[in-house]
């Protein structure tokens, strides 16, 4: 039995496409800000190409007058660029101060990990606007955010899952100064079992963790409702399930029940949110009225492309040229299964290989060290089809078409008497 308070109940529908006045604002809207998007003669919704990752390239290229510029991975080795106007940030503060004001009614002080990025920058400053007295700990050692959250006694922590996580490992059962009343998260999936473990550890109800959702490129897309459990799109945000045929090459189908998201910003004028495809894939999205109605989802399962939550965002372009350069021809997967990441390559590991890894990786290396993320855990097996056939992944080595990331963990017994002994 459970003893949660029970969900408020909420009317929903499965019609998930968007309505006519929605498609209109959405062009008008790419008419007056982008209007490359509309190609020559183009004027509706309709002539609006799904924005994949290669059409929005020459956007990151783009220099906005009086705009700050966030990186966040690309999946080609460069990092993209996207730009933010002070009338963005304004909105986008507003928008968090909106979301969190009621909530954290009786709050004081609030402790922020949120390593590097967008939501980075601007968290203390949401705090702040809120009269929270704040502790940024910003990239320091995983013990310094212990002595931190110790000394300081926030009663609200805002922080990525892993990093989350590894706090509540790091205090034990530690007294704190005063209790915790309020978690909000940021960055990777927050995973139920995660967020059980938090919510036991500081004696919190479900509705006292709010999930924030978002990109370097859009802002926040939607957070966690407190009521109904579900994901509330902000406003000004519409949502779209890309049809299968409209994904580009390579990128995996999902499974029924789940959708790869398309996301249209009515907010975003300095980059164009008009159709863009995040290659997240969540589950149950449809219209919902919780307050007012809305579209929902249920949760994020994933992504369907090669990068991977650990920690920041991790494209496995480097990891791929690393092996391609020391092991040509070797078969490698990824593997993450809650915000980590297990690689498994064929041969013999190469002298060099971990430092070199690290350093095309500097700031997961780094949030490594700080005690922030778990360390990679590399595998090197020599009998490599042996294990592919265990793991029932496909066989094709060096291939350039095999999905190199796998959407789930890795089983040990895959490995068992493959791996050298130590
Ligand atoms: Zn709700």
């Amino acid at each position: 039995m459970s003893t949660a308070p029970a969900r408020t109940p909420v009317a929903e529908s499965t019609d998930t496409a968007l309505r006519e006045d929605e498609r209109t604002a959405i062009a008008e809207h790419a008419r007056t800000c982008f209007p490359g998007l509309l190609g020559e003669g183009g004027s509706g919704f309709d002539d609006l190409a799904v924005l994949d990752g290669e059409s929005a390239g020459r956007w990151y290229q783009r220099t906005v007058d009086g705009a700050r510029y966030f990186h966040s991975s690309g999946t080609s080795g460069q990092p993209k660029r996207i730009p933010w106007t002070p009338a963005e940030d304004d909105w986008y503060v507003g928008e968090k101060h909106q979301l969190f004001s009621d909530w954290l009614g009786g709050c004081r002080r609030g402790f922020i990990s949120l390593a590097v990025g967008h939501n980075a920058g601007s968290a203390h400053l949401v705090f702040e606007q809120l009269g929270l007295a704040v502790h940024d700990a910003g990239l320091t050692t995983l013990a310094d955010q212990r002595e931190a959250v110790l000394s300081f006694g926030p009663d609200v922590l805002y922080c990525s899952p892993t990093t989350l996580d590894r706090l509540v490992t790091a205090l034990g059962d530690a007294e704190l100064l005063r209790p915790v009343r309020r978690i909000i998260t940021n960055g990777e999936v927050l995973f139920p079992a995660l967020r059980r473990r938090a919510q036991h550890r500081f004696g919190l109800a479900d509705d006292a963790v709010i999930d924030t959702y978002g990109s370097t490129e859009i802002g926040t897309l939607a957070a966690s409702c407190p009521a109904c459990g579900r994901y509330h799109f902000l406003d000004g945000l519409y949502p779209e399930a890309v049809p299968v045929e409209d994904l580009p090459a390579g990128v995996r189908a999902p499974r029924a029940g789940c959708a790869v998201l398309a996301i249209s910003s009515l907010k975003r004028t300095a980059f164009p949110i008009i159709r863009f495809l995040t290659y997240d894939v969540i589950e149950g999205l449809r219209r919902t009225s919780c307050g007012t109605p809305r579209f929902t989802f249920d949760r994020v399962v994933g992504r369907c492309d090669d990068i991977v939550n650990y920690g920041e965002l991790f494209s496995t372009y480097e990891l791929a040229d690393l092996i391609r350069g020391w092991l040509p021809g070797a078969g490698w997967f990824v593997f993450s299964e809650c915000n980590d990441l297990t690689v498994v390559v064929e041969g013999v590991e190469p002298t060099g290989f971990r430092d070199e890894l690290a350093q095309r990786y500097p700031l997961h290396s780094q949030m490594v060290d700080l005690g922030l993320l778990p360390a990679p855990d590399l595998h090197f097996v020599e009998q490599f089809d042996v294990f592919t056939t265990r793991a029932n992944l496909p066989r094709a080595l060096g291939g350039k078409d095999v999905r190199r990331v796998v959407p789930s963990g890795l089983d040990e017994r895959w490995l068992a008497d493959l791996a050298p002994s130590p």
